[in-house]
């Protein structure tokens, strides 16, 4: 109830417990069941991307604080450890219910802080909640094995127990989806999590966290603590952190794999993309070109699955004078206003990142087909907006291809026949995600044999697996062994305990010790 009065009241958000009052409201830390404002001197601004208004100061926790927030969660560890399955399972069920009535709640601060338009923040939970769904199913998903008789009165069974406490460090982009692949499925298993949410937009973690407390996970079981690289190598570097689940850019990721494996973490590391679509000449063009605009400017690009590359398929290249048509229909707006199609970027430096980009392509021989450099959005001037962009004759060789831009921009490759259009997708050093548009069976099933991507969509643009599955980026879009939610999350989560157990009633007969390995 405080939440929804909170956000539903403009101008009232600093009386969200998670804000402390002042002239600009600042995020609180999350520890022990309490939003505790830090100590740190050293402050991050906080701007709304459609405005560049300050809306929040977030601050670098100190060192004392994240100790706190560690040791919080050992101690935690201890007694949730051992409450039951259906404990758990029943909280989850909760929560559950809490988010889906925060839904609205959740995605405008998305929206407010992030970026993007509401309908998208509202998928953007979506998404998450239908990971905390899968995880009430837990007595099942958690289940062990079992072989009875391997040898006279003895059986063999596993448990999947927890690891201890599991740090999580996400990206801007999906700020309620990308925790909720993590905390969750750590708790329900057993673990207890420590959060570092991008300091970029932090507050949908806290008010998931508003959530956590109201369904009644006990102290300690998430705790949440902010700020950037310094933060980070604390939690590589902590020897009471068993796991880490990042989620970001190539940079951080590698460094966080290495840095987390060195001190023998388990780690899983989601990086970065470059999806491309297949258009075939027999795809239903209409479907195909909508998908592509969705795929490609959704989201302003900032998604790790956008379809960021198209590869025209021989005569399907006649259709991009209407996919540009298409692409000028968008409306790019403050991600809060009716009708917005794509709001704005992050930041002034990721608007400017990705127009530097853009004209890398036009100096390196691209065509330009739309360019959405100078969108002026009336009434939000000041924001980091760029509207729908397509290159044509995009070359491999390319900056502008062999960089993951995050913008919404679109970049055209040809290709004569589908085996050149999968060695171009083969060639690239990304495996997250890709796409054909096709009517055509065999062409599909070549397509899902030959290409060396980890999620592959059939006249399915973006094709982010529902978590009974696994998020299956593969190559230079993942570092590590189990990926993120469904069986693999729950594998990344536990460590397999192997019991081998004999009862037998008093034998006459085992009279002498044997010293010969028992077989
Ligand atoms: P980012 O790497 O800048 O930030 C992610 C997290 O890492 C943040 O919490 C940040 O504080 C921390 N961080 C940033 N730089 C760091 C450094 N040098 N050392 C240590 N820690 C650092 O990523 P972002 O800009 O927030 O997110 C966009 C990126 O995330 C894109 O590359 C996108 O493709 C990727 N992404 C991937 C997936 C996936 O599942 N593969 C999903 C979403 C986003």
């Amino acid at each position: 109830t405080l939440l929804k009065q909170c956000i539903a009241a403009p101008g009232s958000v600093s009386a969200l417990r998670f804000y402390a009052s002042g002239s600009v409201p600042t995020t609180k830390l999350f520890i022990n069941g309490q939003f505790v404002e830090s100590k740190t001197s050293d402050w991050i601004d906080l701007h709304n991307p459609a405005t560049n208004e300050v809306i929040t100061r977030v601050p670098k926790a100190t060192h004392d604080e994240m100790e706190a927030a560690v040791a919080g969660c050992k101690e935690a560890f201890k007694t949730w450890s051992e409450t039951t399955i259906l404990t758990r399972q029943q909280l989850m069920f909760k929560f559950q219910q809490l988010i889906k009535d925060n839904l609205k709640q959740i995605a405008a601060l998305i929206t407010k802080e992030q970026g993007k338009t509401l309908a998208d923040a509202e998928g953007d939970v979506m998404r998450g909640l239908q990971v905390i769904e899968h995880c009430c199913s837990i007595t099942s998903l958690q289940l062990g094995e079992t072989l009875s008789g391997v040898a006279k009165d003895m059986d063999i069974f596993t448990y999947r127990v927890p690891l201890g406490v599991c740090a999580g460090i996400t990206p801007f982009n999906f700020p309620a989806m990308i925790p909720l692949w993590m905390f969750p499925v750590a708790l329900v298993c057993g673990n207890t999590s420590l959060i570092k949410p991008s300091e970029r937009d932090p507050g949908a973690t806290m008010m998931m966290m508003e959530l956590v407390k109201e369904a009644g996970f006990p102290d300690g079981t998430v705790n949440v603590i902010h700020g950037a690289h310094e933060a980070v190598n604390f939690i590589c570097d902590h020897p009471d952190i068993k796991a880490i689940s990042f989620v970001g850019s190539d940079q951080a990721g590698q460094y966080i794999y290495e840095r987390g494996s060195k001190n023998g973490k388990r780690v899983q590391s989601n990086m970065g993309a470059k999806n491309h679509g297949v258009i075939m000449p027999d795809a239903n063009k209409e479907m195909a070109l909508n998908q592509l605009c969705g795929a490609g400017f959704g989201a302003a690009g900032q998604r790790c699955m956008a379809l960021s590359t198209a590869v025209f398929v021989g005569e399907a290249k006649t259709w991009l004078p209407e996919l540009v048509e298409r692409a000028q229909k968008l409306k790019v707006h403050a991600g809060s206003e009716p009708g917005a199609d794509l709001g704005p970027l992050i930041s002034p430096e990721a608007k400017k990142r990705v127009c530097d980009l853009i004209q890398s392509g036009v100096d390196e021989g691209a065509e330009m087909l739309l360019d959405g450099r100078n969108v002026v959005v009336p009434g939000y001037e000041k924001g980091n907006f760029v509207g729908p962009t397509i290159l044509n004759h995009v070359q491999p060789k390319m900056k502008c291809y062999k960089e993951e831009i995050f913008g919404p921009v679109l970049l055209c490759m040809e290709a004569d026949t589908l085996d050149e259009a999968i060695q171009v997708i083969n060639d690239n050093a990304y495996g997250n995600g890709t796409a054909i548009f096709t009517n055509n069976g065999a062409t599909a099933r070549k397509f899902i044999s030959k290409i060396d991507v980890g999620q592959v969509g059939v006249n399915v643009p973006i094709p982010v697996p529902l978590p009974m599955f696994s998020f299956t980026g593969s190559r230079g879009s993942f570092r590590g062994d189990s990926h993120f939610y469904g069986k693999q999350g729950i594998h990344f989560y536990t460590q397999t305990k192997t019991i081998t157990q004999m009862w037998r009633e008093d034998d006459a007969t085992d009279t002498q010790a044997a010293t010969a390995m028992p077989v």
